[in-house]
């Protein structure tokens, strides 16, 4: 069989285990000791503003290029940051992350280029005031078309290097049907911005409406001439509460699920020529890149927006829908934007909706997740988990252990599900 016949035998609902348990099956509980800090930390910054909405987008956004929107909201962040530090929660811990330098800083939205020149520069302030030590290592998303020179000087000035542009697909016609207007100039434009020190990499998705094999194989020579350390090969997300709409800029008619397999195929053929390693759930590094290293050692992690050559440690995440993912807790804050704002600016209260402590079963598990994403392995005795057939062609049995094959790496996703009994 071939992998797209093999992905479509063992195609399943569920999601990519990006953390864990997912927010579906978190149970309310309140915290029975204040967080404590340890020795790593990263931040993660919510900025949900965009110029126009991609119809199939299922991001938590705003559209607005408005200077008093993207300063209310800067507003908000440093309150929820102040809130932090008074809470007696997490207030010894965030003294302790600012004690430190941040394993990374993370920008994710919503488009963190569009911010507006000015909440450019209170965010600069509120994080080189709150940051004193620095970073280790920082990420942004950012979109071809808003990609500026200014931006990129504010992340460098906080020690932001990696730069995670959202492309979704080559074609221009593709990408129009959907709302999305930006052309290889536009994405050519950002990447000639870019320093030495500088990485790229660009997020794409398979699945969108229109795809075809042939238009994918367009994405062959930008694919090997663009200097992209990462890909990010996304399935379209079936976004439930956006089906209403997804019409009004474009004919939203999808591909049936073996035409999908097919294009996931395609963009694997040409990722792997453009000399491309898969890692995990569709990410996938450039072996001339800097990440490689990070992964022959069995050390590169990814998270929500991205992928990083060193483990995150604790998560805080600061904005409207933000996830905290601290010690066995993960908490979340409030999804609706207005009512975010409103939360900090007006009541001055805190925009957590929930908060989850993991059990001892989840504790476990998420060590599987650790084991089986980043560093490829499986304990030996889950062996009998799995079918003669799989064994073979996803497992190479070692001394006490099982490494997950290259092959094997795309079925991570039904790995972990029969690990979960699932
Ligand atoms: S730019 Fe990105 S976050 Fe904004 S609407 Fe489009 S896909 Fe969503």
């Amino acid at each position: 069989m071939s992998i797209k016949e093999e992905l479509l035998h063992y195609h399943s609902p569920g999601n990519r285990y990006a953390y864990y348990p997912s927010a579906k099956s978190w149970k309310k509980s309140k915290p029975d000791a204040p967080f404590s800090f340890k020795g790593q930390a990263s931040l993660y910054i919510h900025l949900p503003f965009c110029e126009n909405l991609c119809t199939f987008c299922g991001c938590n956004i705003r559209i607005s290029k408005r200077a008093e929107d993207h300063l209310d909201y800067i507003k908000a962040l440093k309150a929820e940051w102040e809130l932090l530090k008074a809470s007696p929660q997490s207030g010894a811990f965030i003294e302790e992350l600012k004690a430190h330098p941040l394993e990374s800083l993370i920008f994710g939205g919503g488009t963190p280029s569009v911010l507006h020149p000015l909440a450019q520069e209170e965010l600069l302030k509120f994080l080189q005031s709150e940051l004193p030590h620095g970073i280790k290592d920082g990420l942004t998303e950012a979109s071809p078309q808003s990609f500026t020179q200014e931006f990129q000087a504010l992340c460098h000035e906080l020690g932001i290097k990696r730069f995670s542009f959202g492309v979704q697909d080559f074609n221009e016609d593709i990408t129009a049907n959907v709302n999305r207007h930006q052309s290889l100039t536009d994405i050519e434009r950002a990447l000639s911005l870019l320093t030495p020190s500088d990485q790229a990499g660009i997020d794409l998705i398979w699945g969108l409406p229109h795809q075809k094999r042939e238009t994918m194989r367009e994405w062959r020579r930008p694919l090997k001439d663009y200097p992209l350390h990462w890909v990010s090969f996304y399935p379209l997300a079936k976004v439930g509460w956006l089906e209403t709409y997804q019409n009004a800029f474009g004919d939203f008619t999808l591909p049936e699920l073996p035409e999908k397999y097919a294009l996931f195929e395609e963009g694997v053929d040409a990722l792997t020529e453009a000399n491309f390693e898969h890692f995990a759930f569709g990410h996938f590094i450039s072996k001339d890149g800097g990440l490689f290293q990070a992964f022959k050692e069995k050390h590169l992690s990814r998270y929500v927006c991205g992928l990083f050559p060193h483990s995150l440690g604790d998560m805080v995440g600061l904005g409207v829908g933000a996830l905290s993912h601290i010690g066995d807790y993960h908490t979340q804050n409030v999804k609706i934007l207005d009512k975010y704002l409103h939360t900090l600016n007006t009541k001055g209260h805190s925009p957590l909706i929930k908060t989850h402590k993991m059990s001892e079963e989840e504790i476990s598990f998420r060590g599987y997740i650790r084991d089986a994403v980043q560093r490829g392995i499986l304990k030996a005795d889950k062996i009998s988990l799995f079918s003669p057939k799989e064994q073979e062609l996803w497992f190479i049995p070692k001394a006490d252990f099982l490494e997950i094959s290259p092959y094997g790496r795309f079925f991570l996703k039904n790995i972990l599900q029969r690990l979960e009994g699932k």
